[in-house]
């Protein structure tokens, strides 16, 4: 399952449902909260291939959807429904066909919500269930799980790699401003991509 946030997810409320003692109805947090690692990163990402069931905001108080303000759901191609809530604004309409890690719409506080963030529920045959465990991050609150696409490559040997190639002569610049040295020959370039190859063997 792709993360809702391309930088990596942060919990700030768990999943939690119960049976309620009277009426037997699921009670507590239907879905998860979720903040993105890096705050700048507020695009709200499909964590599932579907197609788009809902997107708009209810506003009539006595329906009691409308404490998810802006919100998107998509059913999924694997069978489960997923909402997405408290948006600041929506990108998909309904009907809208939408791919794993498609931007849904952008982050926010729209609804019954006491601070920015991603309510996420998961509905498999109409019934919440944990998006902890798809997700692969610990319900609990403050467990982050970064995006492998961020952590990917490992940061040591890529700067070892880095630096290697700017007193190679292959790249110019510090960190993260890295550009290629004009002219950088056939030659250079596979004895770059080789080292990096090599090391990823080493580390995969
Ligand atoms: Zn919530």
């Amino acid at each position: 399952m792709t993360l809702p946030f391309e930088s990596g997810v942060r919990v700030t409320s768990p999943f939690g449902v119960r049976p309620d003692p009277f009426s037997g109805e699921p009670s507590g947090h239907a879905g998860i909260d979720l903040t993105p690692l890096d705050p700048e990163d507020t695009a709200v990402r499909a964590v599932v291939s579907g197609t788009v069931a809902q997107s708009r905001m209810v506003t009539d108080p006595a329906n009691r959807t409308s404490e998810w303000g802006n919100y998107v759901s998509v059913f999924g191609d694997d069978g489960r429904m997923v909402y997405y809530c408290h948006l600041a604004a929506r990108a998909v309409s309904q009907g809208d066909r939408v791919e794993a890690g498609q931007t849904l719409g952008v982050e926010g506080r729209t609804g019954r919500a006491t601070g920015v963030h991603l309510h996420l529920e998961i509905r498999e045959g109409g019934v919440p269930v944990d998006p902890s465990l798809p997700l692969g991050v610990a319900n609990t609150a403050g467990a982050e799980k970064p995006s492998p696409q961020t952590s990917w490559p490992p940061r040591m040997w890529y700067d070892e790699a880095a630096a290697w190639a700017v007193e190679a002569g292959i790249l110019r610049g510090t960190g993260d401003g890295l550009a290629l040295d004009e002219p950088c020959t056939r030659g250079m370039m596979v004895v770059f991509l080789h080292r990096l190859y090599e090391k990823l063997r080493c580390t995969s």
